[in-house]
């Protein structure tokens, strides 16, 4: 068994309310009212299972305290808390937020928002303090708030709040962001774009979402700390393992992190219905695997996950206890139902298209300023 894995749980991160889809934009006519494909489904299936399986017993659970409004606007402009903040006080919620890719804001979820990043902060502090890994299980996910928008089902960034926390509070200075969820971690790489101290990598299904995000780092960019590994749609378990060996693992040996943040989706699963990858349980495992050798050996076993994407709820809990038995070390009676649907002859294969995007990302990897 690993040194002790926390868990961060609050059950009123579960009571962030999306609400239904409408239809598109101007398209309604047509559309049937349709939940929301954020729910709380997945994520609670994920605790319910780690509990049945007795995995939780190997957990330390956190309670997180809100994060203040200094905190969160330590990468946020007041433009934006104000902003929020409003819209959470009317008592129907907000119409959305900036644009109609953003998912309106209930009433009162400001306060819901506050906690979910407090979750990234009690997991960081956690790591920081016991070199134990830990896991914010919360909603509503982060990664694509930008420091003066929400995008997507992102409000505010909890993964860069946590990261901006623990450069004051515990004042560590080199921040490596491993970003796996299927869409590109856009609100990382704007909010540290000329940060020296913080480097974000993002691997992601090429132009999917933001459309236009995520493009590999070219020369004429100018200064960025990032690398972006755009995948075509269909890669699996060769062209991933071959971006972390190539790309991202020779990244992480180079910038020499002492804190790994992983904003985690399980949306780059083979049944996701807002990804097109081909990833599973053993993927996930794999990936654990190797971002927490990269912590052991960078940063005295410093890494926290927080909580992104992942809309199959029939399947999200199995990928999750995956990542979770590689965590704790701990391995339980749990098998994934869906491993043998989801391994697929074309997740191992790299073909030629995918090893030509492959080979651009691991070119940038020359443009990194670390
Ligand atoms: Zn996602």
């Amino acid at each position: 068994m690993n040194k002790t894995t926390a868990l961060v749980w609050h059950e009123r991160l579960m009571w962030h309310d999306t609400g239904h889809l409408f239809g598109p934009e101007g398209q309604h006519q047509w559309f049937e009212p349709y939940p929301h494909l954020e729910t709380v489904a997945g994520k609670r299936r994920i605790k319910n299972l780690l509990d049945a399986s007795a995995l939780s017993d190997s957990l330390e659970v956190l309670r997180p305290q809100a994060a203040s409004r200094e905190q969160i606007q330590s990468v946020h402009t007041e433009q934006h808390w104000s902003h929020i903040k409003s819209l959470s006080e009317q008592s129907r919620g907000g119409e959305g937020t900036q644009n109609s890719t953003t998912t309106p804001v209930p009433p009162g979820g400001l306060e819901i928002f506050q906690l979910a990043a407090g979750a990234s902060i009690a997991a960081v502090d956690f790591t920081m303090q016991t070199g134990g890994a830990a896991y914010a299980l919360s909603r509503p996910p982060g990664h694509h708030a930008e420091s003066d928008r929400a995008l997507g089902f992102c409000y505010f960034n909890n993964a860069a709040i946590a990261a901006r926390h623990v450069q004051r509070k515990h004042g560590i200075e080199r921040i490596a962001f491993v970003d796996f969820d299927v869409h590109h971690g856009n609100g990382a790489e704007e909010i540290f774009s000329n940060d020296p101290s913080v480097l974000t990598i993002s691997i992601h299904q090429d132009r999917h979402f933001p459309v236009d995000r995520g493009a590999i780092v070219q020369a004429t960019d100018g200064f960025k700390n990032n690398l972006n590994i755009p995948l075509p749609p269909a890669s699996g378990t060769a062209v991933y393992q071959a971006a972390f060996e190539r790309i991202i693992l020779p990244a992480l040996e180079q910038f020499k992190p002492q804190l790994i943040i992983v904003p985690c989706g399980f949306d780059a699963s083979g049944h996701d219905p807002l990804g097109r990858m081909l990833l599973n349980s053993e993927d996930y495992r794999w990936m654990t695997a190797r971002l927490m050798e990269a912590a052991n050996l960078h940063c005295n076993g410093h890494i926290a996950f927080t909580h992104e994407g992942g809309y199959a709820p029939h399947l999200v809990p199995f990928l999750a206890h995956a990542v979770f038995e590689q965590l704790t070390g701990v391995e339980s009676e749990v098998k994934d139902p869906f491993l043998k649907a989801l391994t697929s002859p074309w997740a191992s294969e790299i073909l030629p298209h995918q090893e030509a995007m492959l080979k651009e990302a691991e070119n940038s990897l020359n443009l990194l300023q670390t």
